[in-house]
């Protein structure tokens, strides 16, 4: 251990020695020592103030001695002046004696004492003298004159330096005085200052001395804790010792785990990368499942829907009192529609009835799942059937403030395409054509009047296409209704009555909507086609000729064929007649395999209009009755196994629900939704 000596006097001269045995204890004792010096650095200065204070009172002493020196100067001068001033004054008394002595000689009398020789009193001589004497006499006054006014300014300038020499030695004793108390007062204030410092000095030591003394009781707390911390700056030491050795080995160690690191990244990537396959896999098999869950729902609903929508009694149109009691709805049964025909209550079964106050949107709301399915890659026919005037143009298009069926489906795939954002990729085109009388117009060309022909497809797939028709893609609510009014120009442009001409012949909005999925690659292609069919009405083959028999024998004949391609479809039929017709030739793709056909048959309420209602319900009954396979459809078709005809258009049959109860049919189709609910659960179960 260190032992530090440290020696000094203090002002008072006394000698001090302070033994330190650590360092810590000499930083305090110095810290101590600073302060101190401080305190005398502060009245050494204060001492130096006082100083200067002294020189500054002596200087001013040596100024106030010269100027006494100075007017001493000016006394002894002023003496001087007194001294040769009184000279004069004796000169000039001398003068004035001779001066007197003169005038008593000239005032007394000449007496001639003895006469030694005889003079001539006034001769010229005398008289010259005389005259001389005289003058020097004047001489001598005016001398006397200005003599005597000096002497009187000097007598004033004597009385003059005698007052300022006498205010002199006033100021002069005044300068005395004051020198001799500032003199009294700095030597007072220098001992004042002397004894403050002693005191101060004297203070400050016995404070240092006392600090010293809790110095040496903290150093003794020091060593204490000195001899308890020198363990822990063992153990630290050798902790210190143990961390170089890691750092030594850190970048080693670093290096080891950043290769493991990568390693197990490496393999997590590896595991994220296989389950991100396995995902899509199963991605893709859900997806397959969903479509044919969906499909499977929809042909448990019946791949062929028949659907019925009563338009109201417009104004203007027959009493509707009279109206209301020809068709009638089944409270219970949303799929039951009563018709009263000649005195007899007819009732028609079909997949849903629309009451006359069915808004367009619940009407779209039950084929809006069939819209969809087009985008799964299915084709999908909805047809509009009916005689002219019956609402099927209303049901397809609808008026521009409440759009029909057309614009709603396109709206509904502009949005589920978008939905299925970014994965899939669609583009939606549209086409329309009209036939009439078995010949395709295409509505959207440049041209309308011109032909269009159906043909195979030359790469062998066995597909239709049709050369020449115009596509247009859509992408928006605007472009619909762009393509929709260019539709509507021209096939008002080719005819002369538009309403006549448009019952006389079938409007086709036909909807393609092509996928593809960037991150599967699948791809698929569905198309939906929107049939507004020219009115059903028979027309009395007697009374029609020329131009209006063949649109009537035109009509008949497509109409016949579309019943008889869905009768050979759902009979599964090896052979379908497609080519019987224009109409079911270019829908051969949407009427085939998966394909979906939603027929709406339209219904007029009027009286007038009952027998033909009649006819489109018999009509829309067989579609719907020719049933296969092991759907629900198909047990309600064996219970009424007695019609199994084709729907023909013109082959009206007995209607064979005829006397069939209400309710009966009522409770026969709630079990038929039960399966097809029971289905729907096996399905979404399978899925999971
Ligand atoms: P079609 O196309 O079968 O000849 P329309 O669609 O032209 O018949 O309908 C005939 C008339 O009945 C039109 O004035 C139409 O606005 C009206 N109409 C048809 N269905 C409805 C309905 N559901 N609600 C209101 N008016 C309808
Ligand atoms: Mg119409």
């Amino acid at each position: 251990m260190t032992i530090l000596i440290l020696e000094w006097s203090n002002p008072l001269n006394k000698s001090c020695a302070i033994h330190f045995s650590c360092v810590s204890q000499l930083f305090i004792f110095c810290s101590v020592m600073l302060h101190l010096s401080q305190d005398v650095e502060a009245l050494r200065g204060e001492l130096c103030r006082k100083d200067e204070e002294c020189r500054e009172q002596e200087r001013r002493l040596a100024a106030l001695e010269q100027q006494v020196q100075e007017r001493t100067g000016v006394i002894v001068q002023l003496q001087q002046q007194l001294e040769e001033a009184a000279q004069r004054r004796q000169e000039l008394q001398l003068l004035r004696d001779g001066e007197e002595t003169l005038s008593r000689q000239a005032a007394l009398p000449l007496q001639v004492k003895y006469v030694t020789k005889t003079v001539e009193v006034e001769s010229a001589q005398s008289k010259q003298a005389l005259i001389e004497a005289q003058a020097h006499n004047q001489a001598l006054q005016e001398q006397l004159s200005v003599q005597r006014q000096l002497l009187r300014e000097l007598e004033q300038q004597l009385h003059e330096s005698q007052r300022s020499s006498s205010q002199l030695r006033q100021q002069i004793l005044v300068y005395e005085g004051e020198m001799e108390r500032a003199q009294g007062q700095l030597e007072a204030e220098m001992q004042s200052l002397e004894e403050e410092k002693n005191r101060v000095i004297e203070e400050a030591f016995i404070r240092a001395e006392s600090e010293m003394k809790a110095v040496h009781e903290n150093l003794a707390g020091v060593r204490m804790n000195l001899l308890t911390l020198q363990p822990a700056l063992r153990t630290l030491t050798c902790d210190y010792n143990c961390l170089k050795r890691q750092v030594q080995d850190f970048p080693y160690m670093l290096e080891k785990a950043i290769t493991e690191a990568k390693q197990e990244i490496c393999q997590v990537i590896g595991e994220v990368s296989s389950a991100n396959q396995e995902l899509l896999r199963k991605y893709k098999r859900e997806m397959n499942l969903r479509k044919k869950c969906h499909n499977e729902l929809v042909r448990l609903k019946g791949n062929i829907r028949v659907l019925c929508r009563v338009r109201p009694v417009c104004a203007g149109e027959t009493d509707a009192a009279d109206t209301k009691n020809k068709v009638t709805f089944d409270p219970d049964d949303d799929a039951v529609l009563y018709l009263s025909n000649k005195g007899k209550l007819m009732t028609f079964e079909l997949d849903k009835v629309f009451p006359t106050q069915a808004t367009q949107e619940e009407v779209f709301q039950e084929v809006q799942s069939l819209v969809t399915s087009c985008i799964d890659g299915f084709n999908v026919c909805i047809f509009a059937y009916g005689q002219t005037g019956s609402g099927k143009t209303y049901t397809m298009e609808g008026v521009p403030e409440d759009p029909g069926i057309n614009q709603r489906a396109l709206r509904l795939l502009f949005s589920a395409v978008s939905e299925k954002k970014p994965d899939w990729d669609y583009k939606i085109t549209v086409s329309m054509v009209e036939i009439y009388n078995e010949t395709l117009r295409n509505l959207l060309g440049d041209n309308p009047n011109e032909k269009l022909d159906i043909k195979m497809c030359p790469d062998g797939s066995g597909q239709l296409y049709v050369p020449g028709l115009t596509e247009f893609t859509v992408e928006s609510v605007e472009d619909i209704n762009k393509v929709f009014d260019l539709g509507h120009m021209n096939r008002a442009t080719a005819c002369t009555n538009l309403n006549e001409h448009s019952s006389r012949s079938h409007a086709l909005l036909i909807v393609t909507v092509a996928g593809f999925n960037s991150s599967t690659g699948h791809r698929t292609s569905g198309k939906l086609n929107l049939v507004d069919l020219a009115g059903s009405e028979r027309i009395t083959k007697s009374g029609a000729e020329g131009s209006r028999l063949r649109e009537a024998q035109c009509i008949n004949k497509s109409l016949s064929a579309l019943g008889d391609v869905i009768n050979a479809l759902r009979s599964k039929h090896s052979h379908v007649p497609f080519r019987n017709s224009r109409l079911t030739y270019l829908l051969q793709d949407s009427l085939s395999g998966d394909s979906k056909t939603l027929m709406m048959v339209q219904v007029s309420p009027l009286e007038s209009n009952v027998s033909e209602s009649v006819c489109s319900l018999k009509f829309a009954q067989r579609v719907r009755s020719v049933e296969i396979g092991p759907s629900s459809s198909s047990r309600r078709q064996a219970e009424s196994s007695s019609t199994s005809s084709s729907p023909t258009h013109d082959g009206v049959e007995v209607q064979r629900h005829k006397h069939t109860h209400p309710q009966r049919l009522g409770l026969f189709r709630r079990k038929n939704q039960s399966n097809l609910r029971d289905v729907g659960y096996s399905l979404l179960s399978n899925m999971k």
